[in-house]
């Protein structure tokens, strides 16, 4: 496995268009790790430039010790999988595989060997006789990851794989790609606009919005601590309410005076409180020391393992959830304390 190295890195299309507006990153070799952010914010774009696919405007790039800005792209130890799978549709299973080591010019006998093993890896060894258009769509993406495998690479990139994949089989091929990534110790690089799938499956994740790095950490600290209001509601998060006026451990919202912890405490009075609607108490008495709000449950969503709830707090809409563990149901129009831990609320930048 390599590390990865990216400084001051720009691109451009055409006179507008800024793909990349200055990343600078570090990926640790062996680290699974997530460019997140929505549709056209330059994933696609980062990941072509560490493949040599495409061409910085400025900025530098190095893999491991080396620095590959100038390095074509069959020389980097990187390869690359598509969300389509670029298979060959009529050729079988076997073929494909086998195809980047024939342009390596690797002996047939050493050739066989390895399709026999990466098969066996990706637990498709019964299926490498059969054609590609044969195989369900989450077949063909083992095939596609076998393929980018089967070369050794130092690197690994992969550009929304999942994405055309239905939601079951989905969840099943990011757990063995995140179980597949760490046996092998490579490093991974892997897009996607989806928060929770970026979430389950990543070391770090790096949040991008318009060719900027907002974040980089690990997934608690990306959803846990945010550092702007887009990396807050792009992971979700609905509770956000502006920051009216703060002191040393208070801040007044639309939902009222609320106590924090005074390690929350900012320099700027402006910005945003987080509330993560996981860790509101429904009903009953509240803490010592814990803020009270009040509220009108305005919809409640079955959600099986948990209920959400929907609140009218001083007119605002705030979100809460509780686990379905068998504990009193609130009912709509139901009038409902709320307990506030001050530990648990953030506060963020604008
Ligand atoms: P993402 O993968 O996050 O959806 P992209 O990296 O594909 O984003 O695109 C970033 C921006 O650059 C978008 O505005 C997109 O339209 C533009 N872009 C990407 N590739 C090209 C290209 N070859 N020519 C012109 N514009 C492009
Ligand atoms: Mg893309």
């Amino acid at each position: 496995a390599s590390s990865i190295d990216l400084r001051g890195l720009h691109k451009r299309f055409g006179k507008t268009t800024i793909a990349l507006d200055g990343v600078d990153l570090t990926i640790e070799a062996g680290e699974f790790f997530t460019l997140l952010g929505p549709s056209g914010c330059g994933k696609t774009t980062l990941l072509r430039i560490l493949a040599g696919l495409e061409e910085p405007d400025a900025g530098s790039l190095r893999i491991g010790d080396r620095d590959i800005t100038d390095t074509p792209p069959h020389k980097r130890s990187v390869n690359t999988v598509f969300q389509s799978y670029a298979l060959f549709p009529h050729l079988s299973v076997r073929d494909n595989l086998a195809f980047g080591l024939r342009m390596q010019g690797i002996p047939l006998e050493q050739r066989k060997a390895k399709v026999a093993e990466i098969a066996d890896f990706i637990q498709l060894g019964d299926l490498v006789e059969r054609r590609v258009d044969r195989l369900s769509g989450g077949q063909r993406q083992r095939i596609a990851l076998a393929r980018a495998l089967i070369c050794e690479p130092n690197v690994l990139l992969l550009d929304e794989p999942l994405s055309a994949l239905d939601a079951g089989l989905r969840g099943q091929l990011q757990v063995e790609l995140q179980r597949i990534q760490k046996r092998l110790g490579m490093t991974f690089v892997f897009v996607t606009h989806d928060q929770d799938e970026a979430m389950v499956m990543s070391d770090r994740i790096a949040v991008l919005d318009s060719g900027i790095i907002q974040q980089v950490g690990t997934p608690s600290e990306v959803y846990e601590h945010p550092v702007n209001a887009f990396v807050a509601r792009f992971m979700g998060h609905d509770n956000l309410f502006a920051i009216q006026r703060s002191a040393d451990n208070w801040v007044d919202t639309d939902l009222g005076r609320l106590q924090l912890d005074p390690a929350q405490q900012r320099s700027e009075q402006q910005g945003w409180l987080l509330i993560r609607p996981e860790t509101l108490e429904l009903g009953g008495d509240v803490p010592a020391g814990y803020n009270r709000l009040e509220g009108i449950v305005k919809e409640r969503l079955y959600r099986g393992s948990r209920i959400e709830y929907r609140l009218e707090v001083n007119g605002v809409t705030l979100m809460a959830v509780a686990s379905n563990l068998g504990q009193r149901l609130h009912a709509v129009d139901d009038r409902v304390t709320i307990s506030v831990c001050p530990e648990d609320l953030v506060r963020v930048a604008a």
